[in-house]
């Protein structure tokens, strides 16, 4: 098992597999790498994912203020 902080909240999140199992619905895993419109990738918790909006594209910006 593997962590790795997550980019919004610093929590280290449990990520089965590494990176390579991310998409593995078959793993339990506590995040996801999100690659922003601004190209930039982050990887954040579930927690952070639904705390950002749904309804506007994400940029660094959103995740600095979670
Ligand atoms: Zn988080």
């Amino acid at each position: 098992m593997t962590t790795r902080p997550c980019d919004g909240c610093s929590e280290d999140v449990t990520i089965a597999g590494g990176i390579a199992g991310i998409w593995s619905s078959s793993e339990t895993t506590g995040g996801m790498t999100l690659e922003l419109v601004d190209d930039t990738e982050h990887f954040l918790c579930y927690a952070c994912i639904d705390r950002l909006p749904d309804d506007e594209e994400i940029t660094r910006e959103h995740v600095a203020d979670l």
